[in-house]
């Protein structure tokens, strides 16, 4: 059996990324390198503070505040900072806004900019060569895709982000939302809503 040592040589090696950064982990945190509070903290701000839920928030007010939208609109910047809402990926917010006639999407051809402070960490498909290729040829192709259904006649306007200017879509509030506060507004706010890849749910 000549051949006998060589069927799977690599079933020998750890096949889950999460074991390789445990390893690291360790090793850092022997060397004293990283604090690993440090880096729970980081983590926890990625995982539970900083995510699609901010932009909700967001949406919300300007859903239920007309000033405060007309400004966000306007320059959405300071407003978001003034919310909290602020820091790396973030430095330049413009919020565009779906209407009847248009629906708005946002992609980055070059790479994967993404407003980080509203949206978190970008979804794995926002990265992918297939969405930034399409996102600009065939937006209402990708919008199917997708499930979305636009309103008869409306236009689709694509936006490309770039190092300095994220972009996040105000999507449109549903029928059905007209009694809610904020607080149960900004549960209908999903992060493809806020990348034009999706609506807005409608309330049960
Ligand atoms: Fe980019």
């Amino acid at each position: 059996m000549p051949h006998d040592h060589h069927d799977h040589p690599h079933a020998l090696l750890p096949s889950d990324p999460a074991l390789r950064v445990k390893a690291l982990e360790t090793i850092l945190t022997r060397k004293g390198l990283i604090d690993p509070a440090a880096l729970d903290e980081i983590i926890d701000t990625y995982q539970n503070r900083i995510g699609p839920q901010n932009g909700a928030r967001v949406v919300a007010r300007a859903w239920s505040d007309p000033d405060f939208k007309a400004a966000l609109l306007a320059d959405a910047t300071p407003l978001v900072a003034e919310m909290g809402y602020f820091g790396r990926q973030g430095e330049h917010m413009v919020v565009v806004e779906n209407t009847l006639q248009t629906h708005n999407m946002v992609v980055c051809t070059l790479c994967s900019c993404y407003p980080w402070p509203l949206l978190g960490i970008p979804p794995g498909w926002y990265k992918s060569d297939a969405y930034r290729a399409r996102a600009v040829r065939e937006p209402r192709k990708v919008l199917a895709e997708f499930g979305v259904t636009l309103p008869e006649g409306a236009a689709v306007r694509v936006w490309d982000s770039t190092a300095e200017i994220r972009y996040l879509v105000l999507p449109m509030r549903p029928e059905g939302s007209a009694d809610m506060d904020e607080a149960a507004l900004a549960a209908l706010v999903t992060r493809d809503s806020m990348i034009g890849t999706g609506l807005a749910r409608v309330p049960a």
